[in-house]
This record gives C-alpha cells, sequence and structure tokens, in this order.
C-alpha cells in the first residue's frame, strides 16, 4: 500500500503546479500523483491552438516526472475515505496520504445521440485522434461555438479543411462577447470558409458509408468526416460529494484552498472559490488559474499558506485575432466598448452597478493588471470614465 505525505489526485495542469510547489517547499517527501488519464500532465490550451500551428507534440508536456514525484497514470481515484486518509483507485489499490489534493478537473457535457462516435475535445488523446481524421478526411462537424468549438473550427479551417459550424447560439462566444462582436466573428469565420448554422440544436449523429452524417433540429444534415464537440464541462464532484465535502458549482475551498478538512484541498477547474474583488464565489476552467491555484495548494499542502485571492485571466485565438480577459464576460450585464478599430482593436468593460466585473482586451495586450486593478477599484463607473481607462494595442 503506497503512502504518500502529499497525494495529488488528478493528472493536469493544476497537479503539475502542486507538486512543483510542493517539492520545492520540502524537497525530500514522498509525493503521489493518481491521474486517470494514460500520459503525464501536459497544456491543453495547445491542443486547440499552438499544435495546429506547427508546434510539436513534444512541447506540451509539463515534465511532471522529473519533479521526483511517484505517477500512478491510468488510474481513476474511485473513493476518497478523508477521515481514515485513504484513497481507493480502480484497480482496487489502496493509498494512504498525509495531505491530499483534488485536482480532478471536468468532464465535458455530452449529447445525448452520437455516442463516442463524437470527439468531446479535451484531451491529448481527443487531439490525437482529430489529427488521424484530418489527415484522411476533409470535411469536419463541430458543435458548439464557445471556447472549444470555436477554436477547434478555426484550427481546421487554418489546415484548409472544410467546417460547418453548428451551434444553438447565433453569434461566436455569444454568451461571452457583446453581439455586435459576436456577430463580427460569424463574418470572420465566414471568410476564412467556415459554415456557421446558428439557432441549431443537434437532433442525431449517425454513421453513413464509414462518413458521419449530423442531423440538426432544422432537418438539415451535414455529412462529416469527423465531428467534435465542445459544449461545456461539469466539474469532476462525485469523489468529493461521497466523501461528504461541501459541493456547490464545484468543490467549495476556503481561501486556503481546503475543501473542508485540514488535509484535503481542491484547486484548478473543479474547485469553487471565493475571490474579494469581485466579491463572489467563482469556478474557474482557464489555464492561469489552473496554474496559479495549483501553486497556491502546493504552497498550503507544504505548511506555506498564501490567502488565494488571485483573479485569473484568460485568453483565446481565433485566426488573426487574439484575446486576454479578465474576471466576469457575460454577455448579459452591461458593456461599453472602448475601440481602436472597430472590433479589431479595443477593449471592452462589463459593467454591474456601476462596477466593472470584466474587462476583454481584444488585440490587446500588457494591460491585464491594469484590468484586475480595474475591477478591484469602488466606482462608480460609467461609459464617459471608461472610455481610454485602459489604451487599447497600437
Ligand atoms: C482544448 C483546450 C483548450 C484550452 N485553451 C485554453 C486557453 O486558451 N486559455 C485558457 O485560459 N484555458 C484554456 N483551457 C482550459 C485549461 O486548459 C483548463 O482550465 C486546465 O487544463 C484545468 O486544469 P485542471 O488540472 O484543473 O483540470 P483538468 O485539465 O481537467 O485535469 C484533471 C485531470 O484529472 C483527471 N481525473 C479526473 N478524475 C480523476 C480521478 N477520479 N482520479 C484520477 N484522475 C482523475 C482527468 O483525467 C484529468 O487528466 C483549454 C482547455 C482545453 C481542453
Amino acid at each position: 500500500m503506497p503512502h504518500y505525505k502529499y497525494l495529488v489526485i488528478g493528472g493536469g495542469m493544476t497537479a503539475d503546479a502542486a507538486i512543483e510547489a510542493i517539492r520545492q517547499a520540502d524537497p525530500t517527501a514522498a509525493v503521489g500523483l493518481i491521474g486517470a488519464e494514460s500520459s503525464p500532465p501536459y497544456n491543453r490550451p495547445p491542443l486547440s491552438k499552438a499544435l495546429w500551428k506547427g508546434k510539436p507534440l513534444e512541447s506540451i508536456w509539463r515534465g511532471t516526472e522529473r519533479r521526483g514525484a511517484t505517477l500512478h497514470l491510468g488510474r481513476t481515484a474511485r473513493t476518497l475515505d478523508v477521515a481514515g486518509h485513504r484513497v481507493v483507485d480502480d484497480h482496487g489499490i489502496e493509498y494512504t496520504w498525509t495531505k491530499a489534493l483534488l485536482a480532478i478537473g471536468g468532464a465535458p457535457r455530452r449529447l445525448p445521440v452520437g455516442g463516442d462516435d463524437i470527439i468531446y475535445f479535451r484531451s491529448v488523446d481527443d487531439y490525437t485522434r482529430l489529427r488521424h481524421l484530418a489527415e484522411h478526411g476533409q470535411r469536419f462537424a463541430v458543435i458548439g461555438s464557445g471556447f472549444i468549438g470555436s477554436e477547434i473550427a478555426a484550427a481546421l479551417a487554418m489546415n484548409q479543411k472544410e467546417v460547418v459550424l453548428l451551434s444553438l447560439e447565433r453569434g461566436i462566444c455569444e454568451r461571452l462577447l457583446p453581439r455586435t462582436l459576436s456577430a463580427f466573428l460569424v463574418d470572420v469565420y465566414r471568410e476564412h470558409g467556415v459554415q456557421f448554422w446558428g439557432g441549431e440544436a443537434v437532433a442525431d449523429v449517425t454513421r453513413q458509408d464509414g462518413r458521419y452524417l449530423v442531423t440538426v433540429g432544422s432537418g438539415r444534415t451535414v455529412a462529416a468526416d469527423g465531428v467534435i464537440a465542445g459544449i461545456g464541462l461539469a466539474p469532476n464532484v462525485d469523489l468529493a460529494r461521497a466523501a461528504r465535502l461541501r459541493v456547490g458549482n464545484g468543490v467549495v475551498v476556503d481561501e486556503q484552498l481546503r475543501a473542508g478538512h485540514p488535509d484535503v484541498y481542491a484547486a484548478g477547474d473543479v474547485a469553487e472559490f471565493y475571490n474579494p474583488a469581485l466579491d463572489t464565489r467563482m469556478r474557474v476552467e482557464h489555464e492561469d488559474n489552473a496554474n496559479v491555484m495549483g501553486r497556491a495548494a502546493g504552497c498550503a499542502m507544504a505548511g506555506r499558506p498564501d490567502p488565494y485571492h488571485h483573479l485569473p485571466f484568460f485568453y483565446s485565438d481565433l485566426f488573426d485575432l487574439g484575446y486576454e480577459a479578465v474576471g466576469v464576460l457575460d454577455a448579459r450585464l452591461e458593456t461599453v466598448e472602448d475601440w481602436k478599430e472597430p472590433n479589431r482593436t479595443g477593449v471592452v468593460y462589463y459593467l454591474q452597478r456601476e462596477r466593472v466585473r470584466g474587462v476583454l482586451l481584444w488585440n490587446t495586450w500588457g494591460q491585464v493588471d491594469a484590468a484586475r486593478a480595474l475591477i478591484a477599484e469602488q466606482g462608480p463607473f460609467r461609459a464617459a470614465n471608461l472610455k481610454g481607462r485602459l489604451p487599447a494595442s497600437t
């Protein structure tokens, strides 16, 4: 029965960041990782971006194995016994620990049709599967026009594939962006040859003559060599719930990232935390949060707690457009748009009760910290005193 002073459950970016921090604080302690994927931790963002622009697959690995941790890969933690400080995996192996971290992320939401014919794009295995299909096929159906769907559609189009982007929404990243910007993106995608079918629900996905046939609610069909979906993520909370840890929109943690027990922590996509600048509890599915929160959890586990008050930023690349963003980007909020060049370069402020809740830096770089500071300010803010506040890139 392996015993670890620190057991990290989950094998993603958060896990790796935590192990790096633990190692720095406690260089000789026994550290173990249980990861459901057969691969060691890797950076996920390149799977839908850089790897389609020529970066090699080797560039994604985080090198966790070199940090002196024992990696139990291809193993899923099935039960967590908090009082007994035990975990049992899907092979029946029991692990004991002094401190444990839940860094188990989330699972893609699935459609009721199509089964495993649909690639719910999340992992390096999904990337490899799609790459293989793209080597042999020419036409792809991408379901969902949020973060993942919009990036995969752009990646495939940039690789000279024919893409039909199907979405319940009528714009691209419509829940995030002001309506005009979301509609502008539809035009950009069309200019790059992507067909956008907005306001369409997928009714069925079947196989026909070695290809896939996607049928949408209006009755139209797309024959494709591959079907990829990005329709959201559900945090992996079952393990925590069964262990009677508190679960809300994720595993609930305090500011030291403890999950309701002094020896159990949670971080990354799975964790629900309080952010003081926004004065709200939140769960964030982005790289910066995985890295910084993972590190904070590792420090806290190793006896160097520092309250997690970080307001994460996130980013995306869509063809030649790109952005960084901080805080709450919710298209339902009041927005103030400050364009240097309409829809190409500018800043969008998201307001609620005269406070800035989020900032979108559209093709605008180097302003993330200034955006964080603005969100922390009390206000009151209106269009007149926001325009020009954060300069757009030249
Ligand atoms: C294709 C793609 C592109 C992205 N692009 C961006 C981007 O451009 N910008 C950005 O900010 N963010 C991006 N993200 C989001 C970012 O990658 C995630 O926020 C980050 O990976 C979360 O890391 P995590 O370790 O918390 O969770 P995960 O990455 O979900 O890792 C959790 C790991 O734990 C494993 N696991 C789950 N349950 C168990 C269990 N019971 N036992 C053992 N192991 C378990 C899972 O298999 C997984 O390997 C992207 C994500 C994807 C998928």
